[in-house]
């Protein structure tokens, strides 16, 4: 059923998730164990070394906190938010794996959007699937731009890479359930997308060109 396919991406979105996760945490941890040994060395503690430790247990804990809203299951609460914030917790999520794969996010996004009554987890899901699409797109790296504006009552977000492009005879497939090009795909994402998309009265577009890149563009009405 619809359902279970939505539950079974949710469970494979944060499976590939937490190979970043457990990198990103990691580090700061190796850290921490660092300062700690030379500090067990000396026999002496040092307030440097202490504050420099403050702030990589925050940063793990702020990349828990960001992970665990992901893995929480779907409540479907329809609340007031301003999704450029939503946006940007998850480009804090994926920016290590960004940097993994030699891509730089160039953020154009407005502060202070007129606020979307949506689901958090679900448009988080809606982003952090697009963006991965992107990433996977471009192999050996590049830009991915990220924009919004609003007209009339609507928002715009637009997420275009520089990847491999999708051909115009493959367009009309996306989103249909288990349509993948990739080895390891699940050709469940956008389905996922669209069907969020469409829970919020909203529209997700695509434009894109083989070797040059792909935009996908959610427009989302605004409460007025
Ligand atoms: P998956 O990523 O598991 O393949 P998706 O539903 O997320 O499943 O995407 C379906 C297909 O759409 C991908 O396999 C790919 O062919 C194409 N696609 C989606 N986003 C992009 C993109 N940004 N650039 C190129 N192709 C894309
Ligand atoms: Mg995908």
């Amino acid at each position: 059923s619809e359902d279970f396919l939505r539950k079974a991406d949710k469970l494979n979105v944060v499976g590939q998730l937490a190979a970043g996760f457990a990198h990103e945490v990691r580090n700061p941890l190796t850290t921490l164990r660092g300062f700690l040994q030379l500090m067990q060395l000396r026999k002496k503690w040092d307030s440097d070394y202490g504050e420099i430790m403050v702030a990589e247990i925050d940063r793990i804990n702020s990349i828990i906190s960001e992970f665990l809203t992901l893995a929480k299951p779907n409540s479907m609460s329809f609340k007031k938010y301003d999704v450029g914030i939503i946006l940007q917790n998850v480009i804090t999520l994926l920016e290590a794996q960004a940097t993994l794969n030699n891509i730089q996010f160039h953020m154009q996004v407005e502060s202070c959007l007129p606020l979307v009554k949506c689901s958090e987890i679900e448009i988080k899901q809606v982003f952090i699937n697009i963006i991965k699409n992107a990433i996977e797109s471009m192999p050996r790296g590049g830009i991915i731009t990220i924009s919004s504006f609003v007209q009339a009552n609507n928002i715009y977000i637009r997420f275009t890479d520089q990847g491999v492009g999708i051909p115009e005879t493959l367009i009309h497939r996306l989103g249909e359930p288990f349509f993948t090009t990739k080895e390891k795909g699940t050709g469940l994402g956008l389905m996922m997308c669209y069907k969020i998309i469409d829970d919020h009265m909203g529209k997700l577009a695509v434009k894109s060109m083989v070797g040059e890149g792909t935009t996908f563009e959610i427009k989302i009405p605004f409460i007025s």
